[in-house]
Formats: structure tokens, C-alpha cells, sequence
């Protein structure tokens, strides 16, 4: 089989709490994920699903353990190298969409590629064709406070995803909209995963999305074990 495009490996976070209280989230912890794959992480709230995302997506260090991003380990990586990684290889899609607020939905877009060193020119060109590709091409100009929830987490996944990154990860990206726009949004991002071979990891509460996924992860005793979506009723 090809090497995996995200690895983790015997990864473990325990939180310190006032008192001395600890609380073990991971616990030498594996799991991988291939290109093309889109992988449900469905657990109760408090499970751990941000902790586990945000290592994975480098942003937080695991206690011990490694994160393999195609085949590259990042264990004993520079703060400045795991940042460029970050930049390039890894999107990541909040539950709030975190668009820059001051800044129109394809300036959104052009920003992350610009900082990687893409020329305003083939920044705004891609972040057009983006928004084209999430049917939202007619509200390039307008800020993200002049979108819906909808188009705002459109153009959220649409930034995910500018740099072309391998892996895609996403902490309940439809959490926060009604059942029809999540579907519709849903279903973008199922076809954005699936047009660029990436990895998706993808936490959500929703048992209708996790059904459509390849696959379901949960987190058990501190560990990623898989999981089986109950069947439609
Ligand atoms: P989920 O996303 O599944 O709701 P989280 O990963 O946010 O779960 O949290 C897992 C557990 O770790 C929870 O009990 C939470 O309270 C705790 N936790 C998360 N972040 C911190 C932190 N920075 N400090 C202390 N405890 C934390
Ligand atoms: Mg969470």
C-alpha cells in the first residue's frame, strides 16, 4: 500500500490541570490516513477531537510521539520548519470560520499564498478559480461580515486549501449551521477532497455526514479506534 499522507505515531497529550489534576486525551496513539481518503472522527465533546486535530495539523506538540506528514517525521522539526509544513502541507477548517475580518473573501485567499510567496497575480487568479469552484465567485469583493455562515465557511474550506495542501483537517466545519446549508456545504467539501486526492480528517457530532465519509474514527480510553456509524433509520 502507499505510504500514508498522515501518520501519527504513539502519540500521547496529557493536560495539567489546577491541583494537580491530569487529564490524558491521547495515549500512545496511532492512526493513518491516505490521499483521496475522507475520514469522519465522531466523539462525544470533551473526547479529545481538537487536541487530536490540532497535533495532527502541527499545531500543538504531542507530549511524545511523532506526526508523520508523507512520510516526513516532524518530531524533532524547527518551530520555523514546522510552520512552512504547516503552510503547505497541512489546511485546516475551524468550526467559526476565522476569515480576517478587514479583508474581502478572495484577499482571504490570495493572503495565505502570498505568504508562501505567491505574486498577487496568481494568488487572486487561484483564489478565484476557488471561489468559482465553491459557487460563491459573486461575493469575492465582499467581507466575510457581508456573507452568510454558509458562504463565510465556503470561503473558510476555500482557504484551506489554496496552498494545495496533502492533508485537510477540519474541527466540525458544519457545526455551527442549519441542516440544509451544512448538507450543501458538506457536499463541497466532499468534492473538493475528492478533485485533489487529499487526506481529510474530518471531526463531527453529524451521524448523516460520518455515514458519507469512507470511514469513522472515535477516541476510546485515550486511543483512535475505529468506529461504526449506526446505519440511516
Ligand atoms: P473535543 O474537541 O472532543 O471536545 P478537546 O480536545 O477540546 O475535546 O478536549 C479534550 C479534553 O482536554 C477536555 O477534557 C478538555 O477540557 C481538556 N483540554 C483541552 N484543552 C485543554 C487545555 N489547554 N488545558 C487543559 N485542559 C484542556
Ligand atoms: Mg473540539
Amino acid at each position: 500500500m502507499s505510504e500514508p499522507v498522515l501518520r501519527l505515531d504513539g502519540v500521547s497529550r496529557t493536560y495539567h490541570e489546577a491541583h494537580g489534576k491530569e487529564i490524558r486525551v491521547l495515549d500512545a496513539t496511532d492512526c493513518e490516513l491516505h490521499g483521496g481518503e475522507m475520514v469522519a472522527l465522531v466523539a462525544p465533546s470533551g473526547a479529545g477531537k481538537s487536541t487530536l486535530l490540532h497535533i495532527a495539523g502541527l499545531l500543538e506538540r504531542p507530549d511524545s510521539g511523532d506526526v508523520v506528514i508523507s512520510g516526513y517525521s516532524t518530531r524533532d522539526l524547527a518551530e520555523r520548519l514546522r510552520t512552512a509544513m504547516r503552510r503547505n502541507d497541512i489546511g485546516f477548517i475551524y468550526q467559526f470560520h476565522h476569515l480576517l475580518p478587514e479583508f474581502s473573501a478572495v484577499e482571504n485567499l490570495m493572503i495565505p499564498q502570498m505568504l508562501r510567496g505567491a505574486s498577487k497575480q496568481a494568488a487572486r487568479e487561484r483564489g478565484m478559480e476557488l471561489l468559482e469552484f465553491m459557487g460563491i465567485a459573486a461575493r469575492a469583493s465582499h467581507r466575510p461580515s457581508e456573507l452568510s455562515g454558509g458562504e463565510q465557511q465556503r470561503v473558510a474550506i476555500a482557504r484551506a486549501v489554496a496552498n494545495k495542501p496533502k492533508v485537510l483537517l477540519a474541527d466540525e466545519p458544519t457545526g455551527n449551521l442549519d441542516p440544509g446549508t451544512s448538507e450543501r456545504v458538506f457536499s463541497m467539501l466532499e468534492k473538493l477532497v475528492h478533485a485533489n486526492g487529499l487526506a481529510a480528517l474530518i471531526a463531527t457530532h453529524n451521524h448523516d455526514l460520518a455515514r458519507r465519509m469512507d470511514r469513522a474514527i472515535t477516541l476510546a480510553n485515550s486511543k483512535i479506534v475505529d468506529y461504526a456509524v449506526q446505519p440511516a433509520s
